[in-house]
């Protein structure tokens, strides 16, 4: 069986601890790989290679480092193919899914290939007499990341790539589900002419975790994942007095105005709702018709859409819709949460529990499954189940569908279909939700702008990509001088004042 390893200081290294974690084949539920899972004195050994990397890489103009970036986007799509390839066999997203992750991760570093534009400062000329003034953006020294299972190319790219533009180490701890390319990511940075120790890979769970949030070295921490582990990783990060992002779990509302196009409507839900299987912290999990004749004509729109998406593995080709969840206690999690929507009382209309695949039996595939009337207090409602399952709640008047989107403990991403640009516009205004989608049902932000949303699904002030990477990942220095011209006689006692 292959075994993966570590990438530390521009070399793949074996894993030390005598722990590894299983990454499987979701289609098949076969192991196809093992994962070494780092310990305190793994990490710290990368920790030593990025301080000593990252004083050259600092030193190095950022127009250079720029290009490094430059090279990295023609590797990746040299590579585009294999890359989705060995992300499909660890995740089982689609080839075509398993590429957007790639493109959605090189756009970002194609944004910050304008780090010298970012990284100028400010400057005060004659600020006073002989006095000059001016800002600088110096880079915070060595960075981690700590990234999900369910975007291992794009997030991973999201952090790293504006990290090292600002001339900053970077050690990424990937998911222990589907480490591959990641470390593959790596492997390409170098390609590209990163000099050893600035990118690393370190692999494991908890326990690198944990040596990442204690290491007195590490600056920041950039993390993405469910809200409880970003709720940890918030409090002890900055208890250590790091400086620390969290990005968390989501249950994202499509609010469906009487007046949309409904077919419109269907057809973004089914894509939304179901596309990666539902293991997207962007996609729909919740409908809210407005009106019960709107919901009556949402479901019978839905139900022959849902009940024709075609599930199987990533190597059938464009013949299928989505493919497995990640794990076997991903999948047991989704038929526990399904079961408790029936048991208190939700409407099951489109039913994927006797689902099975000829021939792959033993992989994690979980059929489309949609609940109506659901109210509330479901725990199919308040939970973030990330997988097939679409559940709709009725709401009366848009007042109500608007206060269940903004009552929800999760804020990440929402939308509104409708034809009335008055409806459109207060939603976007008053919704306490980061990312609004306006007849667009998954509104990631481009590169260009920031990613994140609001309450339980963000910890930490900024976001990520876009203007906001490179305040995260610099910090600034402000220089006041002053030349003999402008020095006067004798000693100043008091606070100086500018005249
Ligand atoms: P997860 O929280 O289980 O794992 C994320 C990372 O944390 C992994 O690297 C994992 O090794 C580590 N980790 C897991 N348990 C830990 C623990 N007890 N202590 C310390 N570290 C631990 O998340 P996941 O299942 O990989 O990803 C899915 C989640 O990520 C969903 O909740 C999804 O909504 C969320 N997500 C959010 C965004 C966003 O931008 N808001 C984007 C993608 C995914």
């Amino acid at each position: 069986m292959q075994e993966l390893t570590h990438y530390i200081n521009g070399a793949h290294v074996k894993g030390q601890s005598g722990r590894f974690a299983d990454v499987m084949n979701p289609a098949t539920g076969e192991v196809q790989a093992r994962v070494p899972l780092a310990n305190a004195e793994e990490l710290a050994e990368a920790v030593e290679a990025a301080k000593a990397a990252q004083v050259g890489w600092a030193a190095t103009n950022p127009q250079r480092r720029a290009r490094v970036l430059m090279k990295f986007v023609d590797l990746l799509n040299r590579d585009m193919k294999k890359l989705a390839e060995a992300l499909s066999r660890e995740h089982g997203k689609t080839l075509p899914d398993a590429a957007g992750d790639v493109q959605r991760g090189l756009e970002v570093v194609e944004y910050c290939i304008g780090a010298p534009q970012m990284l100028k400062g400010e400057f005060t000329d004659a600020a006073g007499p002989g006095i000059d003034m001016y800002s600088m953006r110096q880079p915070l020294g060595v960075t981690a990341g700590i990234t999900p299972f369910n975007f291992p190319a794009m997030i991973p790219m999201w952090m790293f790539a504006p990290a090292i533009a600002c001339g900053n180490a970077f050690i990424l701890k990937p998911s222990e589900r589907d480490p591959s390319v990641p470390l593959m990511l790596a492997e390409l940075m170098e390609e590209a002419g990163l000099p050893k120790g600035v990118l690393q890979v370190v692999n494991g769970d908890k326990e690198a975790v944990d040596a990442i949030l204690y290491h007195p070295e590490i600056q920041s921490i950039g993390f993405v994942g469910s809200t409880p582990i970003a709720e940890y990783i918030y409090g002890t990060g900055c208890s250590q007095g790091k400086r620390v992002q969290c990005f968390g779990g989501a249950k994202n509302h499509m609010i469906v105005m009487p007046d949309a196009d409904m077919d419109q409507a269907a057809d973004a839900l089914v894509g939304a709702g179901y596309g990666a299987a539902g293991e997207r912290c962007m996609a729909i999990s919740v409908a809210v018709p407005v009106g019960d004749k709107t919901a009556d004509r949402l479901i019978e729109k839905l139900v022959p859409r849902i009940e024709k998406l075609k599930v199987g593995p990533y190597t059938a080709g464009d013949d299928v819709d989505y493919g497995p969840v990640v794990t076997a206690a991903a999948k047991a999690n989704i038929e526990r949460l399904v079961q408790t929507g029936i048991d208190q009382g939700a409407k099951l209309v489109v039913d994927g529990r006797d689902f099975k695949l000829q021939g792959y039996e033993n992989g994690y595939f979980v059929g489309a499954h949609l609940f109506d009337h659901a109210t509330p207090d479901m725990d199919i409602y308040k939970t973030e189940i990330f997988g097939p399952v679409l559940t709709t709640v009725r709401a009366q008047t848009y007042e109500e569908a608007l206060k269940l989107a903004m009552d929800h403990e999760y804020g990440n991403g929402t939308a509104i279909f409708t034809r009335d640009g008055d409806t459109a516009r207060d939603f976007a205004n008053r919704v306490n939700v980061g990312m609004v989608g306006i007849n667009v049902p998954i509104p990631v932000p481009l590169a260009y702008h920031t990613f994140g949303g609001w309450k339980k699904s963000v910890f930490g002030d900024l976001n990520q990509h876009g203007p906001d990477a490179f305040k995260f990942y610099t910090r600034t220095k402000t220089v006041t001088s002053r030349w003999p011209s402008g020095i006067k006689d004798g000693g100043e006692f008091s606070i100086p004042v500018m005249e």
